[in-house]
């Protein structure tokens, strides 16, 4: 349930997973959440395909089981299509895509949700964590932002939800990028392009049928605009774009790709650090976004 939609379109992945993990001894591990099952794709799905391409493991996390994210339907029969929704899109990036049963919409950052969280980052014993900023519209998204900020240091501490071994190393934070400017704007420490999986970001985001062309465009008042058949509407969707990379964003894509390379990119997905967690440096940052050479 985000209010603007991302995305567009482009060329096709490159497989080379084997020798890419075995440059670095162990796949990374990046798990990221979202409040919704769909959240983490519009932020972070051409990232996302772009680590799975490499052999790296990526989980998404939605937070809500999604069950108010329409306007005909609701309930326990909108979570389970929204679940098998969001294991498709995963499936189609190569991914693992996980929702937890908390109703949407009713999202509180309570112990019982920073304790799911924790597993799950424990669990997957993560190296890097997406999340969102605590500054949002939707109380869904500022409330999951606040449980990961929450989570951020309780993860290696062992007697804080003691059934699940707590991690020996802090993993790195960061935030997804978003337009809000109080209290402060988002700042990207990180522009990644990603104009080489935007046909797969497509495919993923296609996989929400429910909300890309139902639940949004009709909240939108846009659902006449959208087509019927399959192909034509995946067409549709292609042209829903994203606003241009800000100021900002370019300089990031600059300092990361150099001026050059940066000069022809489209689209980009862009992260913060944030200030609990592992604190990365440069070298650090390079080594978790293996796409900028
Ligand atoms: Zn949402």
């Amino acid at each position: 349930m985000l209010r603007t939609c991302v995305f567009l379109a482009s060329s096709s992945l490159v497989l080379f997973a084997a020798a890419a993990v075995a440059a670095q001894d162990q796949p990374l591990r990046i798990i990221a959440f979202g409040a919704h099952p769909d959240d983490c794709d519009i932020r972070a799905g051409g990232t996302a395909a772009k680590w799975a391409a490499l052999g790296h493991k990526v989980r998404f996390v939605s937070v809500t089981n999604g069950d108010a994210g329409h306007h005909e339907q609701g309930g326990g029969q909108l979570a389970m299509r929204r679940r098998a929704e969001a294991q498709e899109a995963g499936r189609r990036i190569g991914i693992e895509y996980v929702v937890l049963d908390n109703h949407d919409g009713e999202l509180v950052p309570d112990l019982k949700v920073r304790e799911q969280i924790i597993r799950q980052i424990r669990e997957w014993k993560a190296d890097l964590v997406l999340a969102p900023r605590p500054n949002d519209y939707h109380p869904d998204h500022r409330y999951t932002g606040v449980l990961l900020q929450d989570a951020a240091f309780m993860v290696t501490v062992p007697n804080v939800t003691p059934d699940t071994p707590s991690l020996r190393k802090n993993p790195v934070f960061l935030y997804f990028e978003d337009g809000f400017q109080k209290p402060a704007p988002f700042r990207p420490d990180i522009a990644v392009s990603i104009d080489d999986v935007l046909d797969k970001k497509i495919d993923m985001l296609d996989a929400h049928v429910s909300q890309v062309y139902e639940w949004l465009p009709w909240h939108d008042g846009t659902l006449a605009e959208v087509p019927k058949d399959p192909a034509a509407r995946k067409a549709w969707l292609k042209t829903q774009r994203d606003p241009e990379p800000t100021a900002a964003t370019r300089a990031a894509l600059e300092k990361w790709y150099g001026a050059d390379r940066a000069k022809g990119v489209k689209t980009v997905e862009a992260f913060e650090i944030c200030e609990y967690g592992a604190r990365p440096d440069e070298a650090q940052l390079r080594r978790l976004f293996l796409f900028f050479r």
